[in-house]
């Protein structure tokens, strides 16, 4: 790394630099792109959204299941032929998959500037300063103006990943790169629970919190910036506070942020089996419209429901413990959301363990679920465990466990026909020609996490994005939901319906008319009128 640091180049030294960003990957990982974009715009530099010619591509990639690494690849392989063809200036690759397969990617694609891990982003504006400064040099060398000391060794070093214990949070300088009414926070990262088939705390170290005033902090400023619906995000959010405070504190944490009124919704994902209490339940519950809300919306990965597996995934709870919690959930918390992910095909799963898992599911009836194949993970244990379930075996058993969820998901999504529910607006649909739809909108109800859970097509005028809208359902096309504004001044009535809507009045008129006219014949004829 050269010893370039920020007191050797001036305040803007990325003015010139246009750039763009790509993140794959978990949410955590897109508050980590929002931090290194934001560094570097802090540095003078420039986000494109659609640019077709930028000086720096910047990806940032998931390294934890096969299939994110895959699509790492395709992304460095395309951006490297954008490069080739002088769409892209510089290469930047970050994020998980630098720690995961980093060297064999180095050595497979030599024309990236620069890889950077999770460990060394903090890092991402001296990096990006020495590669412009080196292409500075390397346009003077052309000019032949020899007299500006090249930073030799930052050219060498594009490899930056320098493990430690744990990640270092610090979030201070995010650009947003969701729809500006909505923001993560990731409260913690890394994790301590070394499931067998799980890499994480292999690549994002064990886990560490951000300190209570430090969340508070960001998360007022997300509040300043228009946020109104605030996602808190970790490997294990039930585990905050506890490498910080001697034991983990997710309840204070929330009844601060609850306390402090900043927002309409907070949803919390990411929470594991355990440290669950009623002091902790009784915060999940809707509040009155212009009081902070934790959202009824418990996000709680289960992976399994047999204990002998469970035992053999690592996972630190039994079948008991679940359904004790669940039930404690379903009690303690008025009409939870319970989301869940759940996994297939582990080694030595029989089928009598799936039919098992078959039974819970439909015992349970999670409104969310994700259903997910085993993938033999290199580096996790459970990868070279005895009794793999062949890949046949493991796809059958995802196709009928998630045409079963995807029944009770659809019949729960149904359940919503008819009633009034508060709608997070948070984008105008595009129709099929690209133009923007401004009457019908796409958002999402207390019951819907962004981007993996369905959404809901609000028909109105005059609707505002970034606002909890009341809305009556009105119908459920598989899973999605179809409403409008019970404000009957968002109504959108459209021409055919304002013209039957003109043609009933005028009948109706008419009609009034008509038998206001006989009322008037029926007196004048009782005063000695005729009868029609
Ligand atoms: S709790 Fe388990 S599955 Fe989740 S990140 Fe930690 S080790 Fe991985």
């Amino acid at each position: 790394m050269s010893n370039l640091s920020s007191a050797s180049y001036g305040p803007a030294p990325l003015a010139d630099v246009l750039f763009s960003v790509a993140s794959l990957g978990c949410p955590k990982n897109l508050v980590d792109s929002e931090t290194l974009v934001g560094r570097l715009v802090a540095l003078g530099a420039e986000l494109a959204t659609d640019a077709a010619e930028v000086d720096l591509f910047l990806l940032n990639t998931c390294g934890f299941l096969r299939s994110a690494r895959a699509e790492a690849e395709e992304y460095v392989a395309q951006a490297l032929e954008q490069k080739a063809a002088g769409m892209i200036g510089r290469l930047i690759v970050a994020g998980c998959a630098v720690v995961s397969d980093g060297k064999e990617l180095a050595e497979k694609y030599p024309g990236v500037d620069a890889w950077i891990s999770p460990y060394d982003e903090p890092k991402i504006g001296e990096i990006v300063v020495a590669l412009f400064q080196e292409d500075d040099y390397k346009m003077e060398e052309t000019d032949d103006a020899l007299d500006v000391p090249c930073p030799a060794e930052a050219a060498a070093a594009t490899f930056y990943h320098t493990p430690a214990h744990s990640l270092t949070l610090d979030d201070s300088q995010r650009l947003l790169l969701t729809e500006p009414h909505v923001a993560y926070l990731k409260i913690a990262d890394g994790c301590d629970r070394f499931c067998s088939y799980c890499t994480i705390p292999n690549i994002r170290g064990r886990f560490v919190s951000k300190p209570f005033e430090t969340v508070l902090d960001e998360a007022a400023r997300l509040a300043d910036s228009g946020v109104r619906e605030l996602v808190l995000i970790a490997q294990e959010t039930t585990f905050w506070g506890s490498d910080l405070y001697g034991q983990p504190d997710l309840k204070r944490l929330l009844a601060a942020l609850k306390e402090k009124n900043q927002f309409d919704w907070i949803r919390v994902l990411y929470s594991y089996p355990l440290f669950w209490d009623s002091e902790l339940t009784a915060l999940f519950k809707m509040e009155a419209p212009g009081q902070t809300s934790i959202l009824p919306y418990v996000d709680l990965p289960l992976q399994h429901c047999n204990s002998d597996l469970l035992k053999k995934m690592n996972r630190k709870v039994d079948k008991a413990q679940i359904e004790d919690l669940i039930a404690q959930l379903r009690a303690e918390i008025p009409d939870l959301v319970l989301r869940t992910s759940l996994i297939v095909g582990f080694p030595g799963e029989t089928d009598a363990m799936y039919q098992e898992l078959a039974d819970f599911v439909e015992k349970h009836r999670f409104e969310r679920a994700g259903v997910f194949e085993f993938s033999p993970e290199p580096g996790a244990p459970a990868a070279t465990m005895d009794d793999q379930v062949p890949d046949e075996i493991k796809r059958r058993r995802y196709d009928r466990l998630y045409a079963k969820q995807e029944r009770i998901s659809r019949q729960y999504a149904r359940g919503f026909i008819g009633k009034t529910v508060d709608v997070m607006l948070d984008t105008r649909a595009v129709s099929e020609g690209g133009a923007v739809m401004r009457n019908v909108c796409i958002g999402r109800t207390v019951a819907d996490a962004p981007d993996v859970d369905p959404v809901v097509y609000v028909t109105g005028r005059d609707l505002d994005l970034g606002v909890p809208t009341p809305c009556e359902i009105v119908d459920a096309q598989g899973l999605d939901l179809i409403a409008v504004p019970v404000d009957p001044d968002k109504l959108f009535v459209s021409k055919e319906e304002r013209r039957s809507a003109a043609m009933r009045a005028e009948s109706e008129a008419l009609g009034e008319q008509e038998v206001k006219r006989q009322k008037n014949g029926k007196n004048k004829g009782q005063k000695g009128g005729k009868n029609r």
